[in-house]
């Protein structure tokens, strides 16, 4: 990593600290050549040959790097920082974003925040892009249509909805549920950074592209994103968490429009719970 001259390492302070003040405190540079990320499957037990198939080498991906030591320093005035409980956690989060107005869907027709919802110490993490009508009506991530079929998914697996940990790229809807923006995303996900390094899960499902491709920094369709996993870990999390591991699957509301797609979802599901060491309930795949 290169070394700053003084007054660049000044300036990219002040920066930092004037991000800080916008609630901004994770920083990523995308990689210009592939990363090191290798592939989780080569450590998979012999028995999991089929699910070593599905999870072929990862390729480019970016991981969330710290441009600058110092910048640690920063961060880690974070007001959760050093919280060991994550409940109290995840209320300095939800505090510090406050009735938040840093992106334009503050003023295009939000109800209300959506944060998250479940289980502060979750092993497994939805992620989805956005509230839609029912989310921004409840102030509760994925209650609609959606939300239902994300429901079963989970119990599919064996799980409860409150045994996980449910969010959103964005926390505002976004008019006429399009999808969040560029910049919408990337103003509000570092808050979304900060519950996962918070929840410390072992599991991550991103749901559709949009936020994988936050969540990820890679520019792919789904049909390269899916089948495989990525390491993954925010910027500034506690050093004694390995981070998790991330897979991307279909968006409960894609699969509402085509359930052609529920089957391969389900094989993303099961590569997660394979992971996770979850016995598949039986008949959970109909
Ligand atoms: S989407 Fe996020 S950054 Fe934008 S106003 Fe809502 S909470 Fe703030």
């Amino acid at each position: 990593m290169a070394t700053l001259d003084p007054e660049s390492r000044r300036a990219l302070a002040e920066r930092v600290r004037y991000c800080h003040e916008l609630g901004i405190y994770d920083f990523y540079r995308r990689e210009t050549t592939s990363v090191a990320l290798e592939a989780v499957s080569a450590s998979l037990p012999s028995t999991q040959s089929e699910l070593r198939e599905e999870m072929s080498a990862r390729k480019s991906a970016a991981v969330p790097v710290i441009a600058e030591e110092n910048i640690l320093e920063i961060m880690a005035s974070k007001p959760e920082y050093g919280v060991g409980d994550p409940v109290a956690a995840l209320k300095l989060i939800r505090e510090d974003l406050g009735d938040c107005t840093r992106c334009k869907l503050h003023k295009q027709g939000r109800k209300q925040i959506v944060f998250g919802v479940g289980n502060p110490r979750a092993e497994l993490m939805f992620v989805g892009e956005g509230p839609g009508a029912d989310e921004d009506a409840q102030g509760e991530p994925f209650v609609g249509r959606a939300g239902q079929l994300l429901n079963n998914m989970i119990k599919a697996m064996g799980l409860r909805r409150e045994d996980v940990y449910i969010a959103n790229v964005v926390k505002c809807r976004p008019p006429g549920n399009r999808t969040p923006e560029p910049d919408e995303c990337e103003t509000c996900s570092p808050f979304l950074m900060r519950q996962i390094a918070v929840v410390k899960p072992k599991a991550i499902v991103a749901l559709g592209a949009t936020a994988a491709k936050n969540l990820l920094a890679i520019n792919a369709p789904m049909s390269e994103l899916r089948g495989r996993w990525y390491d993954f870990k925010p910027a500034g999390s506690d050093p004694s968490w390995p981070g998790a591991r991330l897979a991307v699957t279909y968006h409960p509301a894609f699969l509402l429009r085509d359930p052609r797609q529920k089957g391969e979802a389900w094989k993303d599901l099961q590569m997660v719970m394979k992971y996770l060491g979850i016995e598949p309930p039986k008949k959970a795949a109909e």
